[in-house]
């Protein structure tokens, strides 16, 4: 049997607070919020990761994300802006295998926050930035 939590989710065998639901997806909210008010854009078919996604799904994700964005603008949450964040692989964060878009309403000293690393303040050459654009734009 699939142990995925969002799959069993999905299914209703766990429980969630369900904002909205169609034909491909679902989104409920965060069990440990960011902020109040963390939801959580899940597509209804057990997809790993951003490489397993299909492009007119994940467009779809962004959408029903943009719906939601705004539902919190106009909501009693406190919500003075937005971060949207997908998680793709171990190593980005990502803690359930089954791919998910956050919509994390923000406001001013809610404590969350990014890190960068030692090189981030050491900006690269346009020679570097043109090389690596090179590369990319040479793979298909
Ligand atoms: P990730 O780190 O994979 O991008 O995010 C996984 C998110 O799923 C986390 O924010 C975590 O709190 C949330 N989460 C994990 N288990 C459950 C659950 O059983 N129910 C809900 N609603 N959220 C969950
Ligand atoms: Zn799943």
């Amino acid at each position: 049997m699939n142990d995925c939590i969002f799959c069993k989710i999905m299914t209703g065998i766990a429980p969630a607070s369900v904002v909205y639901e169609d034909e491909l997806c679902k989104v409920f909210l965060d069990i440990q919020p960011v902020t109040p008010g963390h939801l959580l854009v899940v597509p209804k078919q057990h997809i790993v990761g951003l490489s397993d996604l299909p492009e007119d799904l994940g467009g779809h994700l962004f959408q029903v994300g943009q719906r939601m964005a705004a539902i919190l603008r106009k909501s009693s949450i406190p919500c003075e802006g937005i971060n949207f964040f997908l998680a793709d692989g171990a190593v980005a964060f990502q803690t359930v295998f089954h791919v998910h878009l956050h919509v994390i309403p923000r406001t001013k000293g809610d404590g969350f926050g990014l890190t960068f690393g030692e090189n981030y303040k050491k900006l690269p050459g346009r020679e570097t930035l043109d090389r690596i654009a090179q590369e990319f734009r040479n793979i298909t």
